[in-house]
């Protein structure tokens, strides 16, 4: 519930009764605006019978929240969360377009990818170390040294990286090398692992499970948040359906779901979400359109000769192309300004 304290309450009237709350058994978590202060307590309302909560003279009003997820909901939250990363905002004004390999295959591939994305305007590098496949003979990935290399690009070229996590044994690891944390789709069930990732306190992106409803999906990022992490970035990457013409349905109406039950921004993969490469421009324009803060593109120097995903990952020419289309675009197709050139 939310509990909203009256205009000039006193913070010791706040924290006392965000005390009586706490010692009832509930979390809670003080959100302090310019004009009023509000209490988000998340737990078990029964408890409250000895708290006369509305009867306190600095309370103005108690509204309860009707959805299963609570702290990642705009009723808790109206405003907008922004995530910082170095001096890139996403949620923002501007969108931010995260581009890079699927896997890091090499030092060299990897410098030269960078420089490329960097230069057609990516704000942010992508690449995974730790590759969660689904045959156990296919490239795992590089593991630490992927990392080591990654690190190394953005000493490069300035740009953050963003990289997968799939166990919690490596979560410090990844943390270590990370700017933004990535949890993939087969993953975002794996709740113990959102919860050891929330407590690097980096930013995570949470990709949406392969089957799972927009409830579910919010609910994974509600694990992240009630462990004290609230900076999420949530990704749209497709879902399974009946249709296997593409890899998975990209489910853009997410888009505008997500902005309106939550205040957590959201980006689109149409890489993952298309499988294949000649899609994923369109794709790319519709989910800014829809109001996407920001996309995630596998983009590869030779996608032919890419360890993993390459016929959904566009060559360097392609991504260019898109990259001078979401510039002219995006002013006129969402609310954002122009593509982020930091
Ligand atoms: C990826 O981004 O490389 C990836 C494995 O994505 P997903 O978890 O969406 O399949
Ligand atoms: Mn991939």
């Amino acid at each position: 519930m939310i509990i909203v304290m009256k205009k000039n309450s006193q913070k010791e009237e706040i924290l006392k009764v965000s005390h009586q709350l706490q010692e009832a058994g509930f979390h809670c978590h003080l959100v302090e605006g310019t004009e009023k202060t509000i209490i988000g307590a998340v737990g078990d309302k029964s408890r409250l019978m000895n708290i006369p909560l509305e009867a306190l003279p600095c309370v103005e009003k108690v509204i309860p929240i009707l959805a299963p997820y609570k702290l990642t909901s705009r009723e808790f939250k109206p405003e907008d969360t922004l995530i910082r990363v170095g001096n890139i905002t996403i949620g923002g004004s501007e969108l931010q377009v995260i581009a890079g390999p699927c896997a890091v295959e090499g030092k060299e591939e990897l410098l030269l990818i960078a420089q490329i994305v960097k230069q057609a305007g990516a704000s942010i590098l992508r690449g995974g170390a730790f590759k969660p496949r689904t045959s156990p003979y296919s490239f795992q990935g590089l593991g630490e040294k992927g990392l080591q290399y990654l690190a190394l690009a953005r000493e490069k070229t300035g740009l953050p990286i963003v990289t997968e996590v799939i166990d919690t044994a490596s979560v410090d690891l990844v943390a270590y090398y990370a700017d933004i944390i990535q949890i993939g789709a087969r993953n975002m069930h794996n709740y113990a692992l959102l919860k050891k990732a929330a407590k690097t306190n980096k930013p995570i992106l949470l990709k949406r499970g392969l089957s799972a409803t927009i409830e579910e999906w919010i609910l994974a990022a509600e694990y992240i948040i009630t462990a004290d992490n609230p900076h999420i970035i949530l990704c749209e990457r497709g879902i399974r359906t009946f249709e296997t013409y593409t890899r998975n349905t990209l489910d853009l109406s997410a888009v505008p779901i997500i902005k309106y039950l939550t205040h957590l921004p959201i980006i689109v993969d149409p890489s993952h979400g298309t499988g294949k490469w000649r899609w994923v421009s369109s794709m790319a324009q519709a989910a800014v359109a829809a109001g996407a803060d920001g996309l995630m593109l596998e983009v590869h120097p030779c996608p032919e000769k890419a360890f993993s995903d390459g016929a959904q990952s566009l060559n360097p020419d392609n991504f260019q192309k898109l990259m001078t289309n979401l510039n002219n675009l995006a002013p006129y197709i969402s609310k954002k300004e122009k593509l982020n050139h930091a």
